[in-house]
C-alpha cells in the first residue's frame, strides 16, 4: 500500500495484482487466529509489512493501528512493528504512530550511498534516511534498517559502509537481503541488457559475512540474513536470477566462523573448540565445511558447546 512503484527490484505489477489488501475489520480474524496457535509466553509483536504503512491516508492508517492497539490494550500482544519508506516518516506521522503503541519501525534503507539509491530507484538521497532515523531515535521506537547487497552500482565496500552507517545511524535491529532478478522488474530488463550482473552465490556469502562481522560487533540484533525460496521465488518462475538458497544465513554463519577459526588457530595444531551450543553448527560448518577444510590440512578439530560461551566466542584448546 501506498507504494510509489519505483525501486527497480521490486514487481509491481505482481504487488498489485497478486494480493489483497485486508481491511482493517478483517485483521482482528487474522490477529485472533494467531493468537490461538501462539503459546501465552511468548513475546507477540503485529506487524504491518510489505509496502510503507505510514504513507497511507492517515485515517486509513489509524483505522489499521487502532484494531492493533487493542490488542496492545488487553496485553494479549506485546507491540506493533511496520515497515515504511524513510521518505514517509515526519514528527506529525510519529506522533500517530506514538498513540496507537507502535514499537518498532523498520526503514527499507537499502544503501546508503546516492549513486546505488538513484540507480535503484528509491526516489531520495542517503539525507532522507538519516532524517527520518534520527526522528525515530528522538522518541522510544525500536529503529530497524533493512539493508539490501548488490544493488545496481553497489559494491562490497559499499555495502559495508552502509552496514557502518546503519550502526552510527543508531539501529536496533536490521534485515539483510541480497537482492534478486525478479520477472517484471526494471532490474530484469536491465539485466539482460547487460547493464546490472546478480551477485553469485558466493560473493552474496561473502558480501554478507562482512557486513554480518561489522553487525555482530554491535548491539544491533540481526533479524534475518536473506529470503527464503518459496514456491513463486523459484529460478525459472518469479526468480531470474541471484543469489538465493534455503540455507543462506548458515552459510553466512559459516563463512563468519571460517575468519574466526583462521584468526584463532595455529597452524597445524589439532585443537578442541568450546562455543556456546546455538552457534556449534555455523562453527563446524555448512555440510561440515570448516572441519572438512582443517581436515583436508591434516588438522583434526573437536567442536563442543559450552554454555558459559557467549556468541562468536570460544575456547580453543590445542592437543
Ligand atoms: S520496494 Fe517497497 S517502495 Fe519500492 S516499489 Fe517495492 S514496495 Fe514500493
Amino acid at each position: 500500500m501506498a507504494c510509489p512503484y519505483q525501486c527497480v527490484f521490486c514487481n509491481q505489477e505482481k504487488i498489485s495484482n497478486t494480493f489483497s489488501i485486508p481491511k482493517p475489520e478483517e485483521i482482528a480474524k487474522t490477529i485472533d487466529a494467531y493468537l490461538e496457535t501462539i503459546p501465552k509466553e511468548r513475546e507477540i509483536n503485529v506487524a504491518f509489512f510489505g509496502g510503507s504503512f505510514t504513507g497511507i491516508p492517515k485515517e486509513e492508517m489509524i483505522a489499521y493501528l487502532k484494531v492493533a492497539h487493542s490488542y496492545v490494550l488487553s496485553g494479549q500482544i506485546q507491540g506493533i512493528r511496520l515497515s515504511t519508506k524513510p521518505d514517509y516518516i515526519t514528527n506529525e506521522i510519529l506522533d500517530v504512530l506514538e498513540k496507537y503503541g507502535v514499537t518498532a519501525i523498520e526503514l527499507g534503507a537499502q544503501s546508503t550511498n546516492n549513486k546505488v539509491l538513484l540507480k535503484s530507484g528509491r526516489g531520495h538521497k542517503f539525507d532522507v534516511i538519516e532524517k527520518a532515523s534520527k526522528l525515530i531515535n528522538e522518541r522510544n521506537f525500536e529503529l530497524g534498517l533493512q539493508m539490501m547487497l548488490g544493488l545496481p552500482y553497489d559494491s562490497l565496500e559499499l555495502s559495508m559502509q552502509t552496514a557502518r552507517d546503519i550502526v552510527r545511524l543508531g539501529a536496533d535491529s536490521t534485515r539483510i537481503y541480497p537482492t534478486l532478478v525478479i520477472k517484471g522488474t526494471v532490474l530484469e530488463g536491465m539485466y539482460h541488457s547487460g547493464q546490472y550482473k546478480a551477485l553469485s552465490l558466493e560473493e552474496a556469502v561473502e558480501w554478507s559475512k562482512e557486513v554480518y562481522k561489522i553487525f555482530m560487533k554491535t548491539d544491533i540484533k540481526i533479524l534475518r540474513v536473506g529470503l527464503h525460496p518459496s514456491e513463486e521465488l523459484e529460478l525459472g518462475k518469479s526468480l531470474v536470477a541471484g543469489p538465493i538458497h534455503p540455507s543462506f544465513k548458515e552459510m553466512v554463519l559459516s563463512a563468519v566462523w571460517a575468519d574466526i577459526l583462521a584468526e584463532m588457530l595455529q597452524e597445524g595444531e589439532n585443537a578442541t573448540i568450546s562455543v556456546t551450543k546455538n552457534q556449534l553448527n555455523y562453527a563446524i560448518g555448512f555440510k561440515g565445511s570448516n572441519r572438512n577444510f582443517y581436515k583436508e590440512k591434516g588438522v583434526d578439530l573437536l567442536f563442543v558447546a559450552d554454555e558459559k560461551l557467549s556468541n562468536f566466542e570460544l575456547d580453543v584448546c590445542c592437543h
